[in-house]
């Protein structure tokens, strides 16, 4: 048996034969055209039709929101700048397919050096080149393959049109070389249930029809398991299926209230949240709604967009965060300007605060929509690092008409002064993703320093400590919204820390509600204590791990 190490998506366990999509098609040759420029364009504009034809059909078969990724990714064969570069290669003799491959090739060079949310689109134009250079060339598509028994799909790396339609009672899971947590593989895999691991460079080299063991929670492929590894997997798998089933509220075994909500993007969660029995929405991400406008939304669209998302939540709470743009989420309307270090610039509440009639705008739209629903809305700012940014930003929210107003705590100057900051805000949710990031000094993105990217790390948790222990003495709420609300282990210590309500994309909900359900308050307090005592985070798992629940 050989385990081999990715990034997981998701929590889900799977144990099935592989079946190997088929590599990327060769480069076509660079012998010129005999056929002369009219002829080779005419091929063009057929093969790049017949292509987002065929993606608009994937489209329409997939609806909901992988449907929307393949029309926004069908779209991208008519871009001018593209057609203008093949026309003028083929101007210049080449054959349709070479000028095609060869455009392609160039826009997603472009698109890589853009930093990791565009490189999610590399895999959409990777894509797209191959269906119009196969379509040209008169082969076969490199496709998912067809299989009558479920399977585990390894592949180099999966595009959009191909994870969309995957057949869920088909494909077990997902095993890809390349990616990231945030290609559009991932975050489609996440929305289907699929487990996955992706960024493992040694998927290449498992055999198809090779037997794996598929670990999304810990990030781990076993190849050629044993029996008795297969038998613990698929008890592994049982008992996830009976968890999904458990509903109601999230709660300790001594029957303390730890109320789960889901993480949002746009109001197509709203559905899969709801029915995962979040009990709110603990973090809604604006920004996301907005990572193509060129201008700021009006106030008229955002108000839509936010009462979208309001209207499914009645009665319940609905935490909304400002826009966060910068670093990885770069507004064009907020701040587009090139900085050395952008996780350390002009991000989150400090370019709201540079371009506060944006703001304000937002925060009417809120408002109003706050008025329209029944949601119990909550907003908060992105990044804050100062009590004087916490008082900005609070008091603006109220002028406005915001009810209550609270702030994130993902830089560790604002944990470390914790008190200060919720003796003035409403409340405080810990974003852990980058509270973790500026704590390890470890650029979330970059793949060479990912082993710092871990919440277990005890100075990580010590800092969640000081918010919990002042949002408890404050009698404040104190929620996290990073990732590490959804390890189900690391949520318990986290509720140990002081930390009141868990948000987390809606496939985890249920795990962390089972795992809460093991433990009371006083046993949450002791796995914190002993994972604060550990010298780093493997050490910390490791002793959580050992403790029976109480
Ligand atoms: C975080 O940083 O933990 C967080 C929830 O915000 P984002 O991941 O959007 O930066
Ligand atoms: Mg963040």
């Amino acid at each position: 048996m050989t385990t081999l190490s990715g990034i997981g998506v998701g929590r889900g366990v799977a144990v099935g034969p592989v079946r190997r999509m088929a590599d990327p098609l060769p480069e076509p040759p660079t012998t010129p055209s005999t056929l002369g420029p009219d002829a080779e364009k005419e091929r063009v504009t057929h093969a790049l039709a017949a292509t987002a034809e065929d993606i608009l059909a994937r489209a329409k078969k997939a609806g909901g929101k992988a449907g929307e990724v393949l029309e926004a990714q069908a779209l991208m064969v008519d871009d001018p700048t593209l057609r203008t570069d093949i026309d003028t290669r083929i101007d210049k003799g080449a054959t349709a397919e070479r000028a095609v491959y060869d455009a392609f090739a160039v826009f997603i060079d472009m698109l890589k050096g853009l930093g990791e949310y565009m490189q999610g689109r590399v895999a959409d134009l990777q894509d797209l080149s191959q269906r119009s250079v196969a379509r040209l060339l008169g082969v076969p598509v490199p496709a998912v393959p067809d299989s009558d028994e479920p399977f585990v799909l390894v592949a180099r790396d999966l595009a959009p049109a191909d994870t969309a339609l995957l057949d869920i009672t088909r494909v077990l899971a997902i095993v890809t070389a390349e990616g990231s947590k945030s290609t559009h593989t991932a975050i489609l895999a996440g929305e289907k249930g699929i487990p996955a691991v992706v960024g493992m460079p040694e998927a290449a080299d498992i055999p198809d029809g090779a037997t794996v063991i598929v670990d999304a929670g810990a990030g781990q492929v076993e190849v050629d398991p044993g029996p008795d590894a297969v038998a613990a997997a698929e008890k592994r798998i049982a008992e996830r299926a009976t968890r999904a089933q458990t509903t109601g509220p999230g709660a300790l075994a001594d029957g303390t209230a730890v109320p789960l909500l889901a993480n949002l993007g746009s109001a197509k969660g709203v559905e899969a949240a709801v029915e995962a029995g979040a009990e709110g929405v603990g973090l809604f991400r604006t920004e996301f709604l907005f990572l193509d406008a060129s201008s700021a939304p009006s106030v008229e669209a955002q108000k839509a967009a936010y009462s979208a998302v309001l209207a499914g939540f009645p009665g319940k709470k609905v935490v909304v965060r400002a826009l966060d743009a910068g670093a990885d989420k770069p507004l064009a309307f907020l701040n587009d300007a090139e900085e050395e270090n952008p996780a350390l610039g002009l991000r989150g509440i400090r370019s709201l605060r540079a371009s506060e009639p944006i703001l304000r705008d937002q925060l009417t739209a809120l408002a109003q929509a706050q008025d329209e629903n029944d949601a119990d809305v909550w907003v908060m700012a992105p990044m804050v690092a100062t009590v004087d940014e916490t008082r900005y930003f609070t008091d603006l929210a109220k002028e406005l008409g915001l009810k209550t107003a609270g702030v994130m705590i993902e830089v560790p100057a604002a944990a470390l002064l914790a008190d200060r900051i919720l003796a003035v805000a409403d409340f405080a949710s810990i974003g852990t993703n980058d509270l973790t990031q500026y704590t390890m000094a470890a650029d979330r993105m970059l793949g060479s320093v990912a082993s710092f990217q871990d919440p277990w790390h005890p100075a990580v948790l010590k800092l969640v400590g000081e918010i919990g222990t002042a949002g408890t003495s404050l009698g404040k709420p104190v929620g996290v919204c990073g990732e590490a609300a959804a390890d189900p282990k690391l949520a318990v210590v986290l509720v140990g820390l002081g930390v009141t309500t868990l948000s987390m994309s809606a496939p985890a909900i249920a795990d962390v509600r089972d795992e809460l359900a093991r433990w009371t308050l006083a046993g949450a307090r002791d796995a914190a204590g002993k994972a604060l005592a550990a010298e780093d985070a493997a050490g910390a798992r490791a002793s959580v791990e050992a403790l029976t629940p109480a």
